[in-house]
């Protein structure tokens, strides 16, 4: 950790101290670490020549249900290979030292949970859940490794992955929620995000116009950064840890 990174982070560790309440959103590049594909660089072996955007899709689901359903199988496989990192495990901590705390992801990975975090706003859906197609009914039996989806109980209709596909909306109650918490934030902490999808991008960017502090830990320049007040650049692994230890000794 170089010196004036350290700095800045005994600045966030007073700052998230005397924060009433804090909103945390987090991003693919939490879990990159964990060796979770982001989009960009996900497609390996039988699926390299497929292009996400071709796949996460109503349309697509309706043209090649099959593949779509497992191109998802697959994803599921390489998430439960992986284990939360550093980061997700101190996010999980950090809730012990903060008041009021709202972790929000737009992963629809699991490895927040499996690091201990409760309540977890999932902007983008979760990859383990399904639901019908037609009725969105929730369909909650294992599907295991089945290479096809299986019908909806209620109307018949194939089961699809309960996340959220290009040009769909995200769902209500979680937004609603991530809205709320970010409103009534003191503080922002974007970890691991690029911030060109919207609206999870946008919360970030309201919440900082109305007041809030807003904070970016990431290797990289983002749409966020020129408005942020402080940025951390590096992965968030080390410097979350790193965070999380500030806190504990009371800096
Ligand atoms: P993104 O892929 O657009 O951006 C990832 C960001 O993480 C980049 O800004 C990158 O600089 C940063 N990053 C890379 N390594 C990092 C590290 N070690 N520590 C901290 N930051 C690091 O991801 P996004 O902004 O989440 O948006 C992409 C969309 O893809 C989302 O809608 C998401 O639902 C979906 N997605 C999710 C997963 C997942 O659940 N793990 C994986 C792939 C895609
Ligand atoms: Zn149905």
């Amino acid at each position: 950790m170089t010196q004036s990174l350290t700095a800045l982070l005994h600045r966030l560790a007073d700052w998230l101290g005397s924060a009433p309440a804090t909103a945390v959103l987090t991003g693919a590049g939490v879990s990159a670490e964990s060796g979770v594909p982001t989009f960009r660089d996900a497609q390996t072996g039988l699926w390299a020549r497929y292009d996400p955007q071709d796949l996460a899709t109503e349309e697509a689901f309706r043209r090649r249900p099959e593949l779509v359903w497992q191109w998802y199988q697959w994803r599921r496989s390489l998430v439960t290979a992986t284990r939360p990192n550093a980061a997700h495990h101190a996010l999980a901590a950090l809730a012990d030292h903060l008041s009021d705390l709202t972790l929000i992801t737009q992963n629809v990975d699991d490895l927040h949970e499996r690091a201990g975090s409760a309540d977890v706003i999932h902007l983008h859906g979760n990859l383990f859940d399904n639901r019908c197609f037609t009725c969105a009914t929730p369909y909650t039996r294992p599907v295991g490794d089945s290479p096809s989806p299986p019908d909806c109980p209620a109307c018949g209709a194939l089961v699809r992955p309960s996340v959220v596909w290009f040009g769909e909306p995200l769902p209500e109650a979680q937004l609603d929620r991530a809205r709320f918490a970010m409103e009534n934030a003191a503080l922002v902490l974007v970890v691991g995000t690029s911030a060109r999808v919207h609206p999870a991008a946008g919360l970030a960017v309201r919440a900082c116009e109305r007041g809030a502090r807003l904070v970016e830990i990431n290797p990289a320049q983002t749409p966020l950064s020129p408005v942020a007040d402080l940025c951390l650049r590096g992965p968030s692994g080390p410097i979350m840890t790193e965070l999380l230890s500030l806190l504990r000794e009371g800096a």
